[in-house]
């Protein structure tokens, strides 16, 4: 099965223009733009080498007609000896200018595709597969490397020069040109018969790469899992199918390359012995003299490698049609608009309100709602505990407060303004969010501490370790903050991670801070430390937690019970307990059971 990438934006109402991309020769033409001028310079050089070529044989012909009348041969061959010279030299110059531009090509490329990813939406990443996308960047990218060179200067200076030749051939004797563009044209009638294979193979080559990875990245990410499972066999049979497809297509498309690559080779064959008996028979009658015959047997024998390079530029452009498609398809995906990023809120900044209104969501069109009219005010500042059963709703509430999905209907309003007017990454800086399975990221602890306010200061630092009690891990690691934690911190416990997470979203000083289950692995000494300085943080910041134990909840200012996508009761724990039934149940069984 090939991913296929949703192609339009059902999700974000206001934003990511559906715009047609551009055709295949417009994407690449805007990709080569920034480096024109050198790919010009490298163009021009090629051309020079070609005419340093095609005047080798004019000179050869005053030679070989020199040698029967006693005349002297050193000028005609100091002339070719500086032109072969020349050749060489230009030739190599060019090449690398040429090369150097397919890459900065392909850099160009993965730079704006990697910054589009960036910026996509949560709801296309969740329907996306990452290491598909992955190879989208590495793998696609590539593809344009050689479809630069091939494609552009294929069609340039193999385009050119062949045309040059033909002049050149017609200046010679036309009857014999004539004989050779009859060969051409069938070469071209046949290529053309070729091309969409060799299109449709690589595509489908690129396919099986981006489903490999796929199923790389789902094995490798979690082989702890597969190995504990005894999986092992299996996903490795599944990688290696998933390979195999990709040698298939490859295999498939390099068939139909070669044919389209031997197509040169064997029609300028034809036209050499055609050539060869079609002028011996003019030399004959004598129409021509044996110095035309050779000089245009020499052409054609030029001929051959523009003749070469221009059906290298027609396969690589299928390659590279190819590959900017699926560059365009994860280009297509639905974005969050470009914006810069917003300065952090003054550490005296006031707490943030937040209301719900009549809010429902579902995370896509056909799925149920998650969300049936939730609605409630939290004013600002203080503990509002959220609590409920597993698939209540409460992770998805966060969510849409960090925008990562738009509601369907109803309003959030933040500080007194729809949501939808804040600008994302000015929302994003008020709020420190602590994941539900408190996600670290692979690098050092220092890395992750800072990645949410990378200018905090040590100060800063410091208390902030102090109050989640990370000091003492830190000080007992010989490589204290700048321990690496693993592929997302697997090299942490559980606990350490959360404690982690929630001092990555303390440093950003938030006006709003969202916990979900943050604490929920913590033993329980660290719980109640932990406690302790969340209910330190709610003194003037508006502080939201999902939490199970009672202990948490029993403390916070506000409890909002929510049960199948409602909010069934919002009160004090006291008010709660006697009004509703589902909280008095939850807190009888002290939110001991696996509610998560
Ligand atoms: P809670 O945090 O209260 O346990 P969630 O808000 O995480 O519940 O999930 C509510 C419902 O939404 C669940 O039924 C879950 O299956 C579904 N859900 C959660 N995330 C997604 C998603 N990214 N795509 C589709 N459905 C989701
Ligand atoms: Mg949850």
């Amino acid at each position: 099965p090939i991913p296929q990438l949703p192609t339009s934006s059902e999700q974000g109402r206001p934003h990511s223009p559906a715009t047609t991309p551009p055709p295949p020769w417009r994407q690449l033409l805007h990709y080569v733009r920034p480096y024109r001028w050198v790919l010009l310079a490298g163009a021009l050089l090629a051309l020079l080498t070609s005419a340093t070529g095609l005047a080798l044989p004019l000179v050869a012909r005053g030679l070989v007609n020199d040698l029967g009348h006693d005349r002297s041969i050193t000028t005609p061959l100091l002339v070719m000896s500086v032109l072969v010279l020349a050749n060489a030299g230009l030739g190599g110059v060019g090449s690398y200018l040429l090369k150097r531009t397919a890459e900065s090509v392909v850099l160009g490329a993965r730079r704006a595709l990697t910054s589009y990813l960036l910026r996509l939406r949560i709801s296309a990443v969740d329907r996306s597969e990452p290491g598909d996308l992955m190879a989208r960047v590495t793998s696609d990218t590539t593809l344009l490397r050689s479809v630069t060179t091939d494609t552009l200067i294929g069609l340039g200076t193999g385009g050119l020069t062949m045309i040059a030749t033909l002049v050149l051939m017609g200046v010679v004797d036309s009857a014999l040109l004539a004989v050779t563009l009859a060969v051409i044209v069938c070469t071209g009638m046949v290529i053309w018969v070729i091309m969409p294979q060799v299109k449709k193979t690589i595509r489908r080559a690129q396919d099986s790469v981006g489903v490999m990875g796929a199923s790389l990245e789902r094995v490798l990410g979690s082989l702890r899992t597969i190995k504990a499972s005894g999986a092992e066999h299996r996903e490795e049979q599944a990688v290696h199918a998933a390979a195999h497809e990709a040698w298939r297509h490859s295999v498939d498309s390099a068939k139909w390359s070669a044919l389209a690559g031997n197509m040169a080779g064997l029609s300028m064959q034809i036209a050499f012995i055609t050539v060869l008996a079609a002028g011996g028979a003019r030399v004959a009658t004598g129409a021509i003299d044996i110095g035309t015959l050779v000089a245009f047997l020499m052409y054609v024998f030029y001929l051959m490698s523009p003749v070469q390079q221009v059906i290298a530029a027609a396969t690589g452009y299928q390659t590279g049609t190819a590959a900017i498609a699926r560059i365009q398809e994860a280009q297509a995906l639905p974005a969050e608009p470009e914006a810069e990023p917003a300065p952090l809120p003054a550490p005296d900044a006031e707490p943030a309100a937040l209301a719900f209104e009549e809010v429902c969501f579902r995370y896509a069109g056909e799925l149920p709602y998650v969300h049936r009219a939730v609605s409630f005010t939290i004013p600002g500042r203080g503990l509002t505990a959220f609590v409920g059963p597993s698939g209540a709703g409460k992770t998805t509430v966060f969510s849409l407060i960090e925008r990562f999905y738009e509601p369907t209907a109803g309003r959030i309003v933040l500080d007194g303004r729809e949501l939808m007017r804040w600008e994302i990454p000015t929302l994003r800086a008020a709020i420190g969010y602590v994941e539900q399975d408190a996600p670290v990221l692979s690098g050092s602890l220092r890395g992750n501490l800072l990645l949410g306010n990378p200018d905090a200061s040590d100060e800063e630092l410091c208390k902030v370790l102090k109050t989640t009690r990370l000091d003492g891990l830190v000080a007992g690691l010989p490589q204290g903050l700048d321990t690496l934690v693993g592929h997302r911190g697997t090299k942490l416990s559980g606990g350490e991670r959360q404690r982690v997470a929630i001092a990555r979203a303390l440093l950003r000083r938030p006006r709003l801070l969202l916990l979900d289950e943050a604490t929920s692995q913590l033993d329980a000494v660290n719980e109640a430390a932990l406690r302790d300085t969340v209910a330190d943080v709610a003194r003037t910041t508006t502080v939201l937690v999902v939490a199970h134990r009672l202990s948490t909840v029993t403390t916070a200012d506000r409890i909002v019970v929510m049960d199948a996508g409602r909010v069934r009761a919002v009160g004090s724990h006291r008010e709660l307990v006697a009004a509703d039934l589902l909280y008095a149940e939850l807190a009888a069984t002290q939110f001991l059971t696996a509610l998560n």
